[in-house]
C-alpha cells in the first residue's frame, strides 16, 4: 500500500522532502495544517489536506492539524468545530497532535521580549494610516517612524503597559525593525503585535494585544518542530521575514515551500467570498450542497474518496491555474460507479402505453444492482402496460444524431423489452405530446432480441402503477460564469436548485 502511494505520488515537493532526507538535512518529516477557524473548509483545503498528512504519511512523518487562531474577531468554535469533522471524513487523522496558535501567545511575547532587549523591535504611536503611508510603495522606499529609535528600556516600558491594557485599540503596536528600504515590502518594520480589546475564543480576556498572522506562523511552525512549512504562493514574499524572525530567535528552521492554491471553475474558493454568501442568505448555510466547502460535498453525497483521487489528479505545482470543476465531478461518478446502488427514476415523464401488453396484466424483470460490482446482485422491477419514460428521450422529428426514440423506431427499455413507437397522441388544443402508443416485443424479454437485431439506444423507464413519488434535488453549479477571478459578480448566483437565470 505504502509503495504504491509513493509510486503515484511524485511533485516538486515530495522530491525536495526525498532529498532533504537522502541528504540527512532533516531526520524526520514534520508537516501541519494550519486552518484559521474563520469560516468552514473548501476544496482547496482539501488540496493542503491531502498534501500536508499525504506527505506525512509517505515518509513515514507526522501531520499536526494547527488552528491559526491569531484574529479574536472573527474566529469561532464553530468552525474549529467543523473543521475537525471535514478533517477526519476526509480520511485523515492528527492523533493527538491539535494545536493551536494562541497555545503559544506566552511563547510569543517572551520572543518579542527579546527582540526589543536586541533592539530588534520597537513600539510605535503611528496610526495605521500613518504606517501605512510611512510604508512607501514598490517604487518608492519607506520613510522612518519617528518613533523607531526609542530606547529598549523604553521600548520594554511601553509594550508591558500595551499587555497591561493602559492604551485603547490602535493608539500603538509593536513593530520589528528591519529595513524600510527593502525591496520587499514584508521587511519595512512590519507591525508584530496591536491592541485590540477583544475576547478571543480560547485565552478569553487573558490579552488584549494579539500577535499579527506574520509574526506567528513561523514560529509555531518552529515550537511546532514542523520539518516541511507547506503554504500557497502568496506567502512567497513573506518567506524573507518568517526566516529573519527565526534567524534573530535563534530557533528551530522549518523550510517553507509554497505551491499554487487551487482555483476551480464556476465556484470560488476564498473564506471571505463564502463567508459573504452564507451571512448575506444567498446560499443556506456552510453545507449548502451547492457550496464549494467539504460540509456542502458531503451533503452533496460526494464521497471522501472522490475528493481525496481529485487532489491526486490534479497534483501540486508553482504554477497558478483554474482547474474546470468537472474534473471533480468525473471523479466522484468513477467512485459513485463502484460503490452506488442503481434504481430507474423519470424525473420528466413523458407516458408511454404498450398497446399490445394485456390490459391489468404486470410482470417482474431482473434489474442488476451495479454493473461495476456483481456482488451487489439484483433486484425485480415491476413491468405493466402504462410506463414513464423521459421525456427528453423522446423526439417527434429526431436530428441525425439522435438515436433515442422516435415515431416509427425501435429501442429497448432497459432489463425489460425492445419497444417500437406507432402513434403519438397529442393534446388537440396546445399540440402537447400527451402519450406515445407502442408496442412490445414479447421475444425480447430481458432486453435482447433472439434474432440478433440491434437498436441503438437503451432508455430507463418505471411502470406508471407501481412507481413511487420521490423527491430529487438536482443541483448544478453554485455560478452561472464560469471563470469569477475575472470579473467578480454576486448577480450571478443561482436562485434555487437548478434556477438558470
Ligand atoms: P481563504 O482565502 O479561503 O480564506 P486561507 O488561505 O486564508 O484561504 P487558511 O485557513 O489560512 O485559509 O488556510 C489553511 C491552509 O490551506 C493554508 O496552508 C492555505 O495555504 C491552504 N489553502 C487555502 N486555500 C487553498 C487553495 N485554494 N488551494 C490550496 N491550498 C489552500
Ligand atoms: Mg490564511
Amino acid at each position: 500500500m505504502k509503495e504504491r502511494e509513493q509510486d503515484n505520488h511524485s511533485d516538486f515537493i515530495r522530491d525536495i522532502v526525498k532529498d532533504d532526507l537522502a541528504s540527512g538535512r532533516s531526520q524526520n518529516i514534520h508537516t501541519r495544517f494550519p486552518p484559521e477557524p474563520n469560516g468552514y473548509l473548501h476544496i482547496g483545503h482539501a488540496k493542503s489536506i491531502c498534501l500536508n498528512f499525504g506527505v506525512a504519511r509517505e515518509f513515514g512523518g507526522l501531520c499536526n492539524l494547527r488552528f491559526d487562531d491569531t484574529n479574536p474577531v472573527k474566529e469561532e468554535d464553530e468552525y474549529v468545530r467543523a473543521i475537525r469533522e471535514d478533517v477526519k471524513w476526509l480520511g485523515f487523522d492528527w492523533e493527538d497532535r491539535e494545536y493551536y496558535a494562541s497555545d503559544n501567545f506566552d511563547r510569543l511575547y517572551d520572543y518579542a521580549i527579546q527582540l526589543i532587549k536586541e533592539g530588534k523591535a520597537y513600539v510605535d504611536d503611528l496610526s495605521a494610516d500613518e504606517i501605512r503611508e510611512h510604508r512607501g510603495t514598490l517604487t518608492d522606499q519607506g520613510r522612518e517612524s519617528p518613533f523607531r529609535d526609542r530606547s529598549v528600556a523604553e521600548n520594554l516600558d511601553l509594550f508591558e503597559r500595551m499587555n497591561k491594557g493602559e492604551f485603547g485599540d490602535g493608539e500603538k503596536v509593536l513593530r520589528a525593525r528591519i529595513d524600510m528600504s527593502s525591496g520587499n515590502m514584508n521587511m519595512r518594520d512590519p507591525v508584530m503585535y496591536r491592541i485590540l480589546h477583544e475576547d478571543h475564543h480560547r485565552s478569553g480576556d487573558k490579552w488584549c494585544i494579539y500577535p499579527m498572522y506574520d509574526w506567528a506562523h513561523g514560529q509555531c511552525d518552529s515550537i511546532e518542530g514542523i520539518t516541511h512549512s507547506l503554504c500557497t504562493l502568496e506567502f512567497e514574499d513573506h518567506r524573507p521575514l518568517y526566516n529573519w524572525f527565526i534567524e534573530q530567535l535563534n530557533i528551530h528552521y522549518p523550510k517553507q515551500i509554497e505551491f499554487a492554491r487551487l482555483n476551480m471553475s464556476y465556484t470560488v474558493l476564498s473564506k471571505r467570498r463564502l463567508v459573504e454568501l452564507v451571512d448575506k442568505g444567498h446560499v443556506s448555510g456552510w453545507d449548502d450542497p451547492r457550496m464549494p466547502t467539504i460540509a456542502g460535498m458531503r451533503r452533496r453525497g460526494y464521497p471522501p474518496e472522490s475528493i481525496r483521487n481529485f487532489c491526486d489528479r490534479i497534483g501540486v505545482a508553482k504554477r497558478d491555474s483554474m482547474v474546470d470543476i468537472a474534473l471533480l465531478e468525473f471523479c466522484v461518478r468513477e467512485v459513485l460507479n463502484k460503490t452506488a446502488p442503481r434504481v430507474m427514476a423519470v424525473l420528466n415523464p413523458l407516458k408511454v402505453v404498450i398497446t399490445n401488453y394485456p390490459d391489468g396484466g404486470s410482470e417482474e424483470l431482473d434489474a442488476i444492482n451495479n454493473p461495476e460490482d456483481e456482488s451487489m446482485g439484483s433486484r425485480k422491477v415491476p413491468f405493466s402496460k402504462v410506463l414513464y419514460i423521459e421525456k427528453d428521450d423522446f423526439m417527434e422529428d429526431p436530428p441525425k444524431k439522435f438515436f433515442r426514440l422516435a415515431p416509427g423506431r425501435e429501442v429497448r427499455l432497459r432489463y425489460a423489452y425492445f419497444i417500437t413507437c406507432n402513434e403519438v397522441i397529442k393534446d388537440p388544443v396546445t399540440g402537447d405530446i400527451l402519450e406515445l402508443h407502442c408496442t412490445y416485443d414479447p421475444a425480447t424479454r430481458g432486453g435482447d432480441a433472439p434474432d440478433g437485431r440491434k437498436v441503438k439506444a437503451t432508455l430507463h423507464w418505471v411502470s406508471a402503477e407501481h412507481s413511487l413519488d420521490a423527491e430529487v434535488r438536482a443541483y448544478d453549479h453554485l455560478f452561472l460564469k464560469e471563470d469569477l477571478a475575472q470579473k467578480r459578480s454576486q448577480r450571478c448566483i443561482q436562485s434555487g436548485h437548478r434556477g438558470y437565470w
